[in-house]
């Protein structure tokens, strides 16, 4: 009887037990199963992690708050301590040169290098230095102050006042105006396109922009954030895609939205003429089936001198340019490269460079240069 109720005791113990190990069993297999769906409350809910996701979000370069560019009104003027730093020594010597006491050959042989070395050209040195020759003979320099008002006026007939520089982003109410940007790699092509767009939005008009430098791989990319800064719609095309398939969409876009303004960056190899001829050739030809090119903005280097007067001469015999930009007048004292290339090619000098910051580039005025250049 007591053992009976031994083994009784026994096996209630083993059923209590086995009970509990099946109990604890299950309690981990459903764990396991249950594992899944409670990862999510492991990662989701943490609070850093939300934070940091919420806090990275304003960083996101693709959708910055758009900028308000600065007016484009008067930034020559504003900018003149640009041109000053680099273009003074050449209007402090000219000043120098020509208050001295005697205006003797020597003087004018020193005149006209020193216009020379500002890459004004030789016709239009040579014409400044008869001017001025002319008319210290017959009116005399008395002081500084004369010297720099005869200066003025002849350096001012030179880069000549009365030259329409307006670029052409006006014309018509039902379909948006359309600008190439043509000209060599390197020369601040895609940069100025960029900034175009800002000037033409700080004037209050609306811009779509076509990366249509398609060869240059960074080109679309370095457009896109350009645009992303100033609200301006960028259509690009993958790399190597035809560019003037590219600057066609632009301008389908720009007609389909009603913008007011098409800025399209063209590609700029300079490998052969009749290569650089087809290609702009076809990109205008293309985008004309969509509404007529405007305005073709020839863009230079300032630094280069010379050589960039050559890829001018290039660009102008292929395509019909309309307007110049010149880069980097910041950083040079060739100032006279202005007034050459206005001579050189017959089309002036529309918009300057003066800084890679984005507002940096400023609509051309010759009076406001020409002071500058004698500040
Ligand atoms: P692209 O190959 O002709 O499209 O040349 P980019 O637009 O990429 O410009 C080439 C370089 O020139 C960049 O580093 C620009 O910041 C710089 N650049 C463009 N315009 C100016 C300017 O007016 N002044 C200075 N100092 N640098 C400029």
């Amino acid at each position: 009887m007591e053992s009976g109720l031994l083994y009784a005791l026994i096996a209630l113990a083993v059923l209590v037990l086995g009970g509990g190990a099946v109990l604890l069993l299950r309690r981990s297999s459903n764990r396991a199963i249950e594992a899944p769906p409670a990862r999510p409350q492991v990662t989701a809910p943490e609070p850093e992690a939300d934070g940091d996701v919420a806090l990275a979000e304003p960083e996101a370069p693709a959708a910055p708050a758009t900028e308000v560019p600065e007016p484009s009104a008067g930034r020559l003027a504003r900018l003149r301590a640009r041109l000053a730093r680099s273009n003074t020594a050449v209007g402090k010597g000219l000043l120098a040169l020509l208050t001295r006491d005697q205006l003797d050959q020597d003087t004018w042989d020193e005149v006209e290098e020193t216009l020379l070395a500002a890459d004004l050209g030789v016709g239009p040195t040579q014409e400044l230095v008869a001017a001025l020759q002319r008319r210290t003979r017959v009116e005399g320099v008395s002081d500084v102050a004369g010297a720099r008002a005869l200066l003025r006026e002849e350096l001012l007939a030179l880069v000549d006042p009365t030259l329409d520089r307006s670029v052409a982003t006006h014309v018509a109410d039902d379909r948006p105006a359309v600008v190439l940007v043509v000209g060599v790699n390197g020369t601040g092509k895609t940069t100025t396109t960029g900034k175009l767009a800002r000037v033409l939005v700080a004037d209050g008009r609306s811009v779509v922009l076509g990366a249509a430098d398609t060869f240059r791989a960074a080109a679309s990319q370095q457009l896109q954030t350009w645009g992303d800064r100033v609200g301006a719609r960028v259509v690009t095309g993958p790399e190597n895609a035809d560019p003037a398939a590219v600057a066609f969409d632009a301008v389908k876009h720009a007609v389909d939205e009603g913008a007011d303004v098409c800025v399209i960056d063209t590609a700029g190899r300079l490998h052969t003429k009749t290569g650089l001829m087809d290609e702009l050739g076809k990109v205008k030809r293309v985008v004309e089936k969509q509404a007529p090119v405007d305005e073709v903005l020839l863009v230079l280097d300032a630094t280069t001198g010379q050589n960039g007067l050559r890829q001018a001469q290039v660009f102008s015999e292929v395509v019909e340019v309309t307007g110049i930009v010149l880069t980097k007048l910041d950083g040079t004292a060739k100032g006279g490269i202005v007034v050459a290339v206005q001579r050189e090619l017959g089309v002036p000098v529309k918009l300057v460079g003066l800084g890679e910051g984005p507002d940096d580039l400023a609509p051309f005025d010759a009076e406001a240069f020409v002071d500058a250049l004698l500040d």
